[in-house]
């Protein structure tokens, strides 16, 4: 085994590297305008072919060297992750993994719930530690229009209830967009307030150059807290650690939900998150123009090599590149656009490619 460094990297923010979100693969069966219109992800579009994934192996040495380097979280994300097969014997494996803590790491996944019922049991029985499911609507003409297929959100809540009834540990995720699902805020608070589940409200964002931005259609978090306090009385909870990304706040009959916001309350300065796409290309913002290409370090070996060989030398040499690369980051985006409306890079890269 490698020796691990027994501090956790620094960027030059001094921000710690604890969180690395995976995406699996940059396909999905659903079309939300925010993260995969279908105007650009249409029949023509060219997805990463199978060669060009990452394989699991490949994502398992690069997760215990992100782990040997201080990541404490790994985030299975797509795309949709549940297309992708074979994945509780990804999370089995992942979980493997100890943190410089010596504690066991933590594994999570996320997903849009089409497929969850069917994967619950075994994704229990990976060691999944939760899954986190996205649903933007309860009505079923504001959710189809969310996600632009003629699906019901029945599904998605049946998905949900199975990883309940498994013993999973869920939470939900609702992007709000001004104007077309601001009105489902009170009916899914009540929804899951109800059923004890964690609902997050996530500010429509700026990810990627593809999902028709507009800061008319972000509602910031404040309003909906206002919106919530008025209906349900709610009180402020805060976050468990600095690191993440929601604000808790409590309702006052019981219950908690989240606020995620990146564009009214940026929460950059505490950003502790790296990001790996499905073709093995590292991004240490979620609003990056570029990746660097991880996966040329790790892909092919020599006949002289055993495969154990391989693999320690490899991981060994992918390490002190991510320590590189995230002692040399600058990244806070969200904080700048907050300060300069006209900084927008050029391009940036799609969530579907790396996950939210
Ligand atoms: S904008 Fe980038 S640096 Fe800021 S919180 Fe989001 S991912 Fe982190």
């Amino acid at each position: 085994m490698t020796k691990k460094n027994s501090q956790p990297l620094r960027d030059n923010f001094d921000r710690n590297l604890t969180d690395l979100r995976i995406s699996l693969t940059d396909q999905c069966n659903f079309r939300c305008s925010y993260c995969m219109p279908k105007e650009i992800f249409g029949k023509d579009y060219q997805f990463l072919s199978k060669k060009e994934l990452l394989s699991f192996e490949e994502i398992k040495l690069l997760s215990n060297a992100f782990v040997n380097l201080g990541v404490e979280k790994l985030r299975l994300t797509g795309g949709e992750p549940l297309l992708r097969k074979n994945i509780p014997e990804l999370i089995h494996d992942l979980k493997k993994f100890k943190t410089l803590k010596g504690e066991n790491v933590e594994v999570t996944l996320t997903t849009n719930g089409f497929l969850l019922q069917q994967f619950t049991s075994s994704l229990k029985k990976s060691g999944l530690d939760r899954v986190t499911i996205s649903l933007d609507a309860l009505d079923e003409n504001i959710f189809r229009r969310m996600i632009d297929r003629k699906y019901s959100p029945k599904i998605v809540l049946s998905g949900i209830d199975a990883a309940i009834n498994e013993g999973l540990a869920v939470k939900v995720n609702m992007v709000v967009k001004k104007g077309v699902n601001h009105n489902q805020i009170i009916p899914m608070a009540d929804y899951f307030r109800t059923r004890n589940i964690q609902l997050r409200f996530i500010e429509f964002m700026d990810v990627g150059n593809s999902n028709q931005w507009d800061s008319k259609h972000v509602l910031p978090s404040g309003e909906i807290v206002k919106l919530l306090n008025r209906k349900f009385g709610v009180a402020e909870v805060g976050r468990k650690t600095a690191s993440e990304v929601a604000e808790v706040w409590s309702y006052s009959g019981g219950g908690t939900f989240g606020t995620i916001s990146s564009v009214s309350k940026p929460f950059c300065k505490n950003c502790s998150r790296a990001r790996l796409s499905s073709d093995g290309l590292l991004y240490t913002c979620l609003f990056s123009s570029s990746g660097y290409d991880l996966k040329k370090h790790i892909r092919g070996k020599s006949c002289s090599q055993s495969d154990r060989e391989f693999i320690e030398t490899k991981r060994s040499h992918v390490e002190n590149i991510i320590k590189q690369i995230w002692e040399g980051r600058t990244d806070r985006y969200s904080e700048q656009r907050l300060t300069d409306k006209t900084n927008t890079h050029e391009r940036k890269i799609e969530m579907s490619y790396i996950g939210g």
